[in-house]
């Protein structure tokens, strides 16, 4: 297997007294796409929030491209990383949320211009050549000069993964972005992440209660209970006919 994009090692995280991950191991393979799944308060948030930077870890060690996230070598010493390491590395990184988080003040294509003009360098005709492919490519590129609060959800939402996906991150994460969608509009939402996936380039980790659609599109899903990754495999495997009690009894709220 090439080496990971991204590997937890014996990972855990606490909040006060709440053990909310108990060790997770997990490598991910550069352009794999993993579905995690799990019951509410399971972890998977928080998983994507470690990678994201968001959160620290108890302990374990969270890597990007072998780099490790919370601490860098210098002369020979392991010391704590600091925030320009960290912006480095979050620079590989993409997250798509279930509230959107657009910048309200700006229009959506300034929404997508500014990572690239701020965090990458490039220049403002560059950034807005790429936002516009990008915009056009979710389905967007007559909306271009609306801003955030004159579009639907689903919109707001392909315009979060547009201005994530202009950083070219290795590793896209989202965190069920489908969940805050009226019904109606979870298909476009879907089958845009659908397109991305199959492009193939980059890692995704997809924390979403869409069976049908972790089967489609995951190459591995991973079922978290309780802070620990309890069952893992192909989607034939883990949503087939699985052995684990625990696991048919949560998909079968899904059937
Ligand atoms: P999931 O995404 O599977 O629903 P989360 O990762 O969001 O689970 O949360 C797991 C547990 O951690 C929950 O019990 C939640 O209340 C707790 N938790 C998450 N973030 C915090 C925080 N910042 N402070 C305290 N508890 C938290």
């Amino acid at each position: 297997m090439a080496e990971p994009v991204v590997k937890y090692k014996n990972v855990t995280k606490s909040f006060g007294e709440v053990d909310v991950l108990k060790g997770i191991n997990l490598d991910i393979a550069p352009a794999e796409k993993i579905a995690l799944i799990g019951p509410s308060g399971s972890g998977k948030t928080t998983i994507i929030r470690l990678l994201m930077t968001l959160e620290e870890p108890t302990s374990g060690i969270i890597e990007v491209n072998s780099q490790n996230l919370w601490q860098m070598e210098k002369k020979g010493k392991m010391v704590r990383a600091n925030e320009k390491h960290l912006r480095q590395i979050r620079g590989d990184i993409g997250m798509v949320f279930q509230h959107f988080n657009l910048f309200p003040h700006m229009t959506i294509l300034e929404n997508c211009m500014t990572g690239p003009i701020h965090v990458k360098g490039q220049s403002k005709e560059e950034a807005r050549k790429n936002a516009i492919e990008m915009l056009e490519k979710v389905g967007l590129g007559d909306k271009v000069d609306n801003f955030p609060n004159q579009l639907s959800g689903g919109q707001k939402q392909r315009v979060a993964m547009a201005r994530a996906l202009v950083m070219r991150p290795k590793v896209m994460l989202f965190d069920e972005v489908t969940s805050a969608l009226d019904p109606e509009l979870v298909g476009e939402v879907l089958e845009v992440i659908r397109e991305i996936a199959k492009e193939g380039e980059m890692a995704m980790i997809l924390v979403t209660h869409e069976m049908d659609f972790a089967r489609d599109v995951a190459d591995r899903i991973i079922f978290l209970e309780d802070g620990v990754i309890s069952e893992q495999g192909t989607p034939e495997e883990v949503l087939g006919n699985t052995k684990s009690e625990r696991l048919q009894k949560f998909l079968s709220r899904f059937r």
